[in-house]
């Protein structure tokens, strides 16, 4: 059987004239590290590390996958990630409490569990989705990362690329005057949702949540700070008008399974980049939707983690939509197939093997700040 040959790591970084605003911070450039495997004969595999935050966390992921990681894949059977997402994951554990880096070390794993199913797509000659279990279909997908400064301006954009679910960040002073100008400006077959990136505490979340009955949305988007107990989040939804997601932070099968087993999320953001890659993001998203609960994963990267978010949702089927952020980023607009939505808002599949994309070596030269290779 063929095993682990070669891993390349790719750091790259785009230049961000208009900056991702958050509650917590601002991105002022694009950043992603693309992890490709190749085993023995020659199948390869794409995956993206989720590196957003902080600002140099690009650099600090790309030299951790290089050193600690990489060479633990290395010469491995690459047939069963699931296994291999764990057992990385057991063979880092010390290191990982000890840095403190337990999330960095969590985003490096996920990455490369994304690539070695890219890898056993592509050796297998299908979309990813349909290694998988599931099907092609044109996903549902919102406009997300509508930020704070001209919300109007920034649904206008995504409204000419087919969008109509868009996602606004809240966690600003201006918050009340966007849902009102966003409010009214939204369109019959439109939907609105809202992301506080953990703004509030827990008494104000509770008052906010009962204003934003005021406002069509779908859902709120963590109200509070993602480490607090699943009760807290259940006695948030218990009297909030309105529908509690999450998911993005959550980092362990049992963050997710208690946040499910208290019903304090109806919906379920799992993020493959970031956390248990596609092999446990998608038992968290058959696990939630099990509950009746529904799976939109997240994704705010560059092109190759969205490609991954796609296959997985057509994988698990269900009613969830595919997050993609509107805002401007050659890694992912340089990186993925498809510009805009249908006439009903959804996104197309590639039927090519894998995750159906080969970056142009010229494209990634363009904005590669680092690049390596373990063999
Ligand atoms: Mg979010």
């Amino acid at each position: 059987m063929p095993k682990i040959g070669r891993i390349r790591l790719v750091a790259l970084r785009a230049p961000s004239p208009h900056p991702v605003a958050t509650a917590f911070g601002a991105m002022d450039s694009r950043p992603a590290l693309l992890v490709e495997i190749e085993d023995t004969h020659g199948a390869r595999g794409l995956g993206e590390i989720w590196c957003n935050f902080p600002r140099h966390g690009l650099e600090s992921r790309f030299h951790l996958a290089a050193d600690h990681l990489a060479p633990w894949y290395l010469g491995r059977d690459p047939a069963d990630p699931p296994a291999l997402v764990h057992a990385a994951t057991a063979a880092v554990r010390r290191l990982a409490i000890q840095s403190g880096e337990q999330g960095a070390f969590a985003n490096v794993i996920a990455g490369f569990d994304c690539a070695l199913w890219d890898l056993l797509a592509r050796r297998a000659g299908v979309p990813l989705a349909r290694l998988l279990g599931g099907e092609l279909r044109p996903l549902p997908a919102y406009g997300s990362g509508i930020n704070p400064g001209d919300p109007l301006a920034e649904i206008a954009g995504a409204r000419t690329r087919g969008f109509r679910i868009f996602k606004l960040k809240l966690g600003f002073p201006q918050d009340d005057r966007n849902l009102c100008a966003v409010s009214a400006e939204l369109r019959d077959d439109e939907r609105l949702l809202a992301d506080a990136n953990q703004a509030w505490e827990v008494e104000e979340a509770r008052a906010r949540l009962q204003e934003l009955a005021a406002f069509p949305l779908d859902w709120i988007e963590e109200p509070v700070p993602a480490d607090l107990p699943p009760s807290v989040f259940a006695e948030l939804a218990a009297v909030s008008p309105v529908p509690l997601a999450g998911g993005e932070n959550l980092a362990s099968p049992e963050a997710f399974e208690a946040m499910i087993a208290a019903r304090a999320l109806a919906v379920v953001q799992p993020d493959v980049a970031k956390w248990g890659g596609i092999s446990l993001c998608r038992r968290v998203a058959r696990r939630a939707m099990a509950a009746g609960l529904r799976c939109c994963p997240h994704s705010l990267g560059g092109g190759i983690a969205l490609l991954h978010s796609a296959h997985l949702l057509a994988a698990v089927g269900g009613d969830g939509w595919l997050e993609v952020d509107v805002n401007p980023n050659p890694l992912r607009e340089g990186l993925v197939p498809f510009a805009g939505c249908d006439e009903r808002g959804r996104i197309a599949h590639s039927a090519r093997p894998g995750i159906g994309v080969d970056p142009d070596p010229a494209f990634l030269s363009a904005f590669r700040v680092m690049e390596t290779e373990i063999a």
